[in-house]
């Protein structure tokens, strides 16, 4: 396999490099560089650049809105984004919803709620896991119950992500008690802003207000809203995990931080020289740096294959698993870095405007919360001990 880009390819990468350096609002940069909390206002901007550019749903048919890149692009736009310091795509309605309603969705569908996910129209947020269903998502209980022209919804959804500036959610919901787990499943699409629809905030870790609780209460969705077969919705529930799996893995998130932490390990000092020349450390350091690498080769194959007219099978899961471990071993390599001045954790800290100097160098600031927010990196998503599971069936057999 040829690792080199062609002379086409890093023309392409200029373009993108030009891009980025025209366009990236420099204010979202600087927080996304800092660590710093993004607003839904920052989150929304980032996408209206890109998709002026017709570059935000890069990976969906031309014929949707998608700017016909191949795999190779898709990795070289990802690398720079995460390199300038763009803000990540809010992957709820581009990178999750709308593969599932170009494969699975009726015409009427994709010409209403496609353009409405690239304009910003919609915020989506994902109601999957429940209390007691996560791991085993089969087991979902909200009920949808069809009465006349509409389906009524009662149940809960839990860790619902930036619930809090949805007006969408796309809901697995259970239509059939009668039939086996996956086969009563249906997937639909519900207005948050209806009556019977409450969000609740769950307060994270690290401080932060990320995800929620939604509780539906007799609310009325119309029957146009089901997205493919009525009790079918388990199999798209399905191909949209694998999706949802490749984007967590974050390569050009990680290429980044890493880049960051080579930085700070170069300029902090122990024991009369920089850390990077710490043997304990660089070692931790190379092996991270050669772990990203094959990682960069697995992800290349992911995208290949996806833009081949596949779908990511059991290598989203192995991305999966291995590309949140990168993520968190930087998180934890930059906090041993910066010692005592990673210790405390300020949430004021993380949002702009805060008028005090942070304890220690700056960098040090956003890496408690950091670190504590990647705990959720090998949970969500289907936990990573679920992923081997996947992997011990679809690769072993097992
Ligand atoms: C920050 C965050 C954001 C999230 N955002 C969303 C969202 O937007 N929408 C959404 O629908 N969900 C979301 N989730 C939910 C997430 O998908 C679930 O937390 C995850 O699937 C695990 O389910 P659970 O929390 O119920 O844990 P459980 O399923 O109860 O698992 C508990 C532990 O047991 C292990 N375990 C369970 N079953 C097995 C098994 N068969 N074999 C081996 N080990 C097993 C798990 O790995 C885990 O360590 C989010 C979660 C977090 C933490």
């Amino acid at each position: 396999m040829d690792l080199q880009f062609t002379q086409e390819e890093q023309a392409f990468r200029g373009e993108v490099l030009q891009f980025l350096k025209d366009k990236l609002p420099e204010h979202l940069s600087r927080k996304v560089k800092g660590g710093l909390h993004l607003t839904r206002e920052d989150m929304l901007q980032w996408h209206a650049v890109l998709n002026e550019r017709g570059w935000l749903a890069n990976h969906w048919p031309e014929q949707y809105g998608g700017p016909g890149w191949g795999a190779v692009q898709k990795f070289i736009f990802e690398n720079e984004c995460a390199l300038a310091g763009a803000p990540r795509i809010v992957p709820f309605g581009v990178n999750m919803l709308g593969p599932v309603l170009i494969k699975y969705g009726s015409e009427e569908q994709k010409k209403y709620w496609l353009p409405r996910i690239l304009n910003g129209d919609d915020w989506w947020c994902q109601g999957y896991s429940e209390p007691g269903s996560g791991s085993d998502l089969a087991s979902v209980k909200t009920t949808a119950v069809l009465d006349g022209d509409h389906y009524v919804v009662n149940g809960q959804k839990t860790w619902t992500t930036l619930g809090q500036h949805a007006n969408m959610i796309f809901c697995l919901v259970r239509t059939n008690r009668e039939a086996k787990a996956q086969s009563g499943i249906s997937f639909l699409l519900v207005d948050m802003k209806a009556p019977g629809v409450e969000v609740r905030p769950i307060i994270t870790l690290d401080g932060e207000h990320e995800v929620n609780e939604v509780f539906f209460t007799d609310v009325r969705v119309p029957a146009r809203n089901l997205v493919g077969e009525q009790d079918k919705g388990w199999t798209y529930a399905k191909f949209l995990l694998t999706y949802e799996r490749t984007n967590i893995a974050g390569v050009g998130f990680s290429v980044a931080a890493l880049e960051k932490l080579k930085r700070i390990a170069r300029k902090v000092q122990r024991n009369g020289r920089p850390l990077a020349q710490d043997p304990m450390f660089a070692t931790r350091l190379a092996k991270v740096e050669i772990d990203l690498e094959n990682m960069k080769t697995t992800n290349l194959r992911v995208i290949a294959a996806v833009a081949g007219g596949g779908v990511p099978g059991a290598e989203s899961s192995m991305l999966k698993i291995r590309g949140t471990e990168i993520r968190q071993e930087i998180s934890s390599l930059a906090r041993r870095a910066m010692g005592p001045y990673a210790q405390p954790f300020i949430e004021e800290a993380l949002h702009e405007g805060f008028g005090e100097e942070p304890v220690g160098p700056a960098e040090a600031a956003p890496l408690a919360a950091q670190y504590f927010n990647n705990r959720k990196l090998s949970i969500f998503g289907g936990s990573n001990e679920i992923q081997k599971n996947i992997i011990s069936k679809m690769i072993l057999g097992l």
